[in-house]
């Protein structure tokens, strides 16, 4: 509830996943900040001992993919040389009392995003863009094509060292496992179940009532006003086919989800003008959320609608996104503690400034 002097203290529920909440607290943003991890962005454009630095690809295992397949390349796709998961291990799930294991069957892959070391994402062209957008389609499917062990593809990125980067150059990451994560498998059922209750897709909804202009809240018992909520003011970006919107119960102060403004349940069946679209909306957020941080350290996850022959029920219910996380603080003992996310920034307050940043022109970037 926001009281007189604009602050708000209050646990949103994630309409997604309800049993996901957020502390939203804005007055604990006035403490003295903890040091922020400060580290100036490397922007070198090669690095002499870098092993994703063209010049340097003896040093990564041998490209699955390249592109263009022929001439310097612009993306590759390479294995993790510490995969968390591996397809070379020996079976070994096994249980013991309440004890049990999954074997860590899978791949885990690096694409190198760019040959520019130290390129960040609002720098690259809008064609570099696609073209990486591509990449993970393209690689997703042959994933789940070849193997039909593996349950789920998740495509993340981690930039900067407060996102746990561990080599500087830009990359992102594949992973093919034999689970759904839970967090997906939590998105799908609940979605499914908002489905089978109104016929609609939760996601779709979501981004109606974003695009509508006001909501009113009333109290449930008396009926009384409570407030009225501009609901059009979490609308970040909007392209021609993707909306950028700033979840109401967002669990890191800067949090963005891009979705496709149709219903679609799979990121793999995304033709290529939509990526197009995609590229330009991202890259714009991307430059909104660097000029407003100075500079942003983040995550993005890419939640799509897994393939399995048992999981087709979700294409109605599930919408694929984009969730980008950035970083600008450690979580506390409060919210490891006790599971809840707490965010001191309100998500309304962080929509206007996004909103606010006034983009250049394009120039010609990498
Ligand atoms: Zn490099
Ligand atoms: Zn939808
Ligand atoms: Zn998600």
């Amino acid at each position: 509830m926001a009281n007189n002097d604009g602050a708000i203290r209050e646990i949103r529920i994630n309409p997604i996943v309800p049993t996901e909440s957020v502390l939203v607290a804005t007055e604990r943003s006035l403490r003295p900040k903890k040091a922020e991890t400060g580290i100036p962005h490397d922007d070198r454009e090669w690095v002499a001992d870098c092993p994703f630095c063209p010049g340097n690809e003896s040093r990564t295992p041998e490209a699955i993919v390249c592109v263009p397949e022929n001439g310097p390349w612009a993306i590759r796709i390479v294995n993790n040389l510490y995969p968390m998961l591996g397809d070379e291990l020996r079976p070994s799930s096994l249980q013991f009392g309440l004890q049990q294991t999954i074997d860590g069957y899978g791949r885990h892959e690096v694409i190198i995003d760019h040959h520019h070391h130290g390129v960040a994402l609002h720098e690259m062209s809008e064609s570099h863009l696609e073209r990486l957008f591509r990449s993970y389609r393209d690689r997703m499917a042959q994933l789940y094509a070849t193997d039909e062990r593996i349950k789920y593809v998740l495509v993340f990125k981690n930039f900067g060292p407060a996102a746990g980067a561990s080599i500087p150059h830009t990359h992102s990451q594949i992973i093919a496992m034999p689970v759904i994560p839970h967090n997906i498998n939590a998105e799908l059922d609940h979605s499914l179940q908002y489905f089978q209750t109104h016929r609609q897709c939760i996601f779709c909804a979501l981004i109606d009532e974003a695009l509508s202009l006001e909501a009113t809240f009333y109290d449930q018992h008396s009926g009384e006003q409570l407030r009225k909520i501009d609901v059009g003011q979490y609308v970040v970006e909007r392209g021609r086919r993707f909306i950028a919107i700033k979840p109401f119960a967002s669990r890191y102060a800067w949090e963005i989800h891009i979705l496709p403004q149709n219903h679609h349940h799979d990121f793999v069946a995304t033709p290529d003008d939509d990526l197009q679209d995609l590229a330009t909306v991202m890259k714009r957020v991307m430059q909104r959320l660097d000029a407003v941080l100075d500079g942003v350290q983040y995550n993005f996850f890419l939640h799509s609608a897994p393939h399995s022959a048992d999981d087709h029920h979700h294409a109605a219910s599930y919408h694929w996104h984009i969730e980008i996380c950035p970083r600008t603080s450690i979580p506390s003992g409060f919210e490891l503690g006790s599971g809840l996310f707490a965010n001191t920034v309100s998500p309304e307050s962080a929509a206007q400034q996004l909103r606010d940043v006034v983009l250049a022109a394009n120039e010609t970037p990498p």
